[in-house]
């Protein structure tokens, strides 16, 4: 059996693979796609001491490190079943059943999708999905946010310090975010709320140019000239396989505590799959390495 399985191959299960093949023990990684959402990822410019990379490089580097250690990758699969026995065991979808005295679930999250024309056309092309990655591209520009929830009004605000207008696009007649947000953001003078309004397509040639949206109670057709795209209206977490083996929020993150250790003894989480509120690439390699050094800690007392 291993003594540390990880389960995932993006950021938090790159670190933890390492940390835990530096102490030693034997260590394996399930990935279904090495690199995970940083495989999507074009520029970085936030990942510090290296003022400015592109995901698939990054990619290779964390392939590289991680193959500096004897650690056992098993890229291309995908989990399909946890469960706890004496060790823990995860099945694959090959139907590969593996053992281990620890786990690590870092199987991530991904953005929820509008599903409008033009979404995918322009991914990278003024279409975006995280503020504090991208915000900075849109310097002075017009942008829209998709999405009145709390990160969508939280998404606002912050561009609203950078961007030259912000809408916000609603789909029901009330935002869903906290009034303090909501407060918040009816203070700024550069930002418009549209609410009741459902965004059909997202317009361009070779990058954003707009949007055109249904004004749900006129059922008027309406188009806005700008330059870029933030949709807010969700991240999923990959955990929807774990079922009701490990505590997860109502939202789904794995519930961990401050070692990123869960409910179930030995199960250990890091990055976007859990409850940690703030999803970044340096956030989740610092919650790989937590995980890994809790459940070195758990090895040692068990
Ligand atoms: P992920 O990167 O999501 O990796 C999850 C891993 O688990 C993958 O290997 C996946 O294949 C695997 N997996 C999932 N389910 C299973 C399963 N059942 N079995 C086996 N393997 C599974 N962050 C920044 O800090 N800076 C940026 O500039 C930035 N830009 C971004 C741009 C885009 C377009 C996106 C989508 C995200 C961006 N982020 C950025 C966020 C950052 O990519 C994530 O916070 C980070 O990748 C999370 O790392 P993770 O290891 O927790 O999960």
């Amino acid at each position: 059996p291993f003594d540390v399985l990880v389960i995932g191959g993006g950021p938090a299960g790159a670190s933890a693979a390492i940390y835990a093949a530096r102490k030693g023990i034997r260590t394996g990684i399930v990935a279904e796609r090495f690199g995970g959402q940083v495989m999507d990822t074009l520029g970085i410019e936030n990942f510090i001491s290296v003022k400015y990379t592109e995901g698939p490089k990054l990619v290779a580097s964390l392939e590289e490190h991680v193959k500096e250690y004897g650690i056992d990758i098993m890229n291309l699969q995908r989990a399909k079943r946890l469960e706890k026995k004496e060790l823990v065991e995860v099945e694959l979808e090959n139907g590969a059943v593996l053992k281990s005295k620890t786990v690590i679930l870092s199987t991530g999250a991904r953005w929820r999708n509008l599903g409008v024309p033009g979404e995918a056309e322009f991914k990278n092309k003024g279409v975006a999905y995280c503020p504090h990655c991208d915000g900075p591209l849109f310097e002075g520009k017009h942008v829209a946010v998709v999405g009145g929830g709390n990160s969508g009004v939280e998404a606002a605000i912050d561009l609203a310090g950078i961007a030259g207008h912000v809408t916000v696009f609603e789909f029901m007649p009330e935002m869903k975010a906290d009034a303090v947000l909501q407060d918040r953001l009816h203070s700024l003078s550069n930002v418009t709320v549209l609410t009741n309004v459902q965004v059909k397509e997202i317009t361009g040639d070779d990058k954003v140019n707009g949007i055109a949206y249904l004004e749900r109670d006129t059922e008027a057709t309406k188009h806005i000239d700008l330059q870029g795209v933030f949709v807010q209206i969700g991240l999923v977490p990959n955990t929807d396989w774990l079922g009701d083996t490990v505590e997860r929020t109502r939202f789904g993150e794995i519930v961990v505590d401050n070692r990123g250790a869960t409910n179930v003894p030995g199960v250990f989480a890091a990055g976007d799959c859990t409850n940690s509120p703030y999803k970044q690439i340096i956030i989740s390699m610092g919650s790989g390495a937590n995980a890994a050094l809790g459940a070195f800690d758990y090895l040692i007392r068990n």
